[in-house]
């Protein structure tokens, strides 16, 4: 079910999520509903807190070709990361904004899965953004915290990289 997504300004969003510990049919509706408010939004990644759930929980689709497709994360927890990217960022719960921000290049993660098994997942480029951007909502962090400067339409010479998130 679609979602309505907080947006900045809304207290819940700059909350501590707490860690899953039931691996239920709740936290299976809670997916689903996420998965269906991000593709619904047509977002790169969606956290729990963006619908009001203070739980460590996130999707992800970077909706590349030939990329994971639908990633699911419970309690992720970043074990590594490298290298250094700068580019434009966005958020669902900031619409119409968009912000420079560096990342990391490269990020490994471990997390649960719906069931509670235990998985790593190694990311680049986008991938690692889309990482750190939701892991960053858990804590209560939105991007604009961490940008270097807002990016503005009249910045773009061109329209080829939307870097809507
Ligand atoms: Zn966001």
């Amino acid at each position: 079910m679609v979602k309505k997504i907080l947006k900045l300004g809304n207290e819940t969003l700059r909350k501590h999520c707490s860690t899953v510990t039931k691996f239920d049919l709740r936290l299976k509706l809670l997916l689903r509903d996420m998965a269906d408010t991000m593709y619904d939004a047509d977002g790169v990644g969606l956290a729990a807190p963006q619908i009001g759930i203070l739980r460590r929980v996130i999707v992800i689709d970077t909706q590349e070709e030939n990329g994971p497709g639908l990633i699911e994360l419970i309690n992720p927890v970043m074990i590594e990361q490298s290298g250094e990217q700068g580019g434009p960022e966005g958020c669902l719960s900031v619409p119409d904004r968009r912000g420079y921000v560096v990342r990391p290049e490269y990020v490994k993660v471990r997390a649960q899965n719906v069931r509670g098994d235990a998985f790593e997942l190694e990311g680049h480029g986008l991938l690692a953004r889309a990482l750190c951007h939701e892991m960053d909502h858990l804590d209560g962090i939105i991007y604009v915290d961490k940008m270097d400067h807002e990016i503005f339409d009249f910045d773009r010479d061109d329209d080829k990289d939307g870097g809507a998130k």
